[in-house]
């Protein structure tokens, strides 16, 4: 299927690794060319060569730079100042006990997972209204439609997003513009791997790999998600035929979320 957005520019954001790595190698794959920011420039270098020479068609931009502080924003938005579709991702909040976050913490995560996209929206919005495409994918968690207990910085700042963008996504599809969320369940990435699979491992008093093979076990599908999939989700939901899909959380669980709805 040609998804119809060959020689659009992508601003993929925290994508030098994981599902945003994955979202822009879908994207290229589609003929889009993708300016891609990461942090570490190692692993950005890395990950544009690969999608590069997988894409000698496409230009594929590198930005390093922290995403979540204006400085980072500026350098990618001058990278690509006029993005036809944007991913807004960042790495999420750490998990823990509410009553030890301190109004900084909170500030973080907010920042990160609710504030950082807003921006990029809002710098972006009006110029793909008045080019009358755009596609905005904000990549959240599946935490928005069911929280995870110790993440409740990803769960209240990821809320706060969303309830934004059900009121935005409204007014700017008249434009064909459309703004939706993916919601990954548990995708086989680094984080998986971190902090609240540590924690909970620890408590649990077995490996890593157990608790993965146990997650993988409790899935409706048995296993884990390939980020590959979310991926290619993402470059559907940029297509130039998904225009009339907008304000939608889209989860991609296995079917973990035990809901009709
Ligand atoms: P990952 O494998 O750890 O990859 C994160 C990517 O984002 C890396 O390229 C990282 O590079 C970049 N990054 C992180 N913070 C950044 C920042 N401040 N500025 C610029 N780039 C940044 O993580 P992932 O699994 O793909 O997760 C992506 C998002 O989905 C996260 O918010 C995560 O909480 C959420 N999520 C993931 C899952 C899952 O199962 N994987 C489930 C639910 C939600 P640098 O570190 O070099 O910057």
């Amino acid at each position: 299927m040609d998804l119809g957005i060959k020689g659009r520019r992508a601003l993929v954001c925290a994508s030098s690794k994981g599902l945003g790595r994955a979202c822009a190698a879908a994207l290229a794959a589609e003929g889009v060319h993708v300016t891609m920011t990461a942090r570490g420039t190692e692993a950005l270098a890395k990950a544009a060569e690969e999608i590069r020479k997988a894409n000698p068609a496409i230009t594929v931009t590198e930005v390093a730079g922290d995403i979540t502080t204006p400085a980072g924003r500026e350098a990618a938005l001058k990278a690509c100042p006029d993005p036809d579709i944007l991913v807004n991702n960042a790495g999420g909040p750490p998990p823990g006990d509410f009553r030890n976050w301190t109004r900084d913490d909170w500030i973080k995560a907010i920042d990160a997972n609710m504030l950082t996209p807003i921006e990029l929206i809002k710098a972006t919005v009006d110029g793909m209204m008045s080019r009358k495409f755009g596609r905005i994918v904000n990549i959240t968690s599946a935490a928005v439609k069911a929280p995870i207990e110790v993440l409740g910085l990803s769960n209240g700042a990821r809320a706060g997003l969303t309830g934004f963008v059900a009121g935005l996504s409204r007014k700017t599809v008249i434009a064909n513009v459309t703004i939706n969320g993916l919601l990954p369940g548990p995708f086989d990435t680094e984080r998986l791997r971190g902090p609240v699979a540590k924690m909970e491992a620890e408590k649990r008093g077995i490996t890593i790999d157990q608790l993965m093979a146990d997650r993988a076990k409790l899935n409706p599908a048995g296993r884990i998600g390939d980020p590959e999939e979310f991926g290619y989700a993402c470059a559907f939901l940029c297509g130039a035929r998904a225009g009339f899909i907008t304000g939608q959380n889209i989860l991609l669980d296995g079917g973990a979320f035990p809901g009709t709805l």
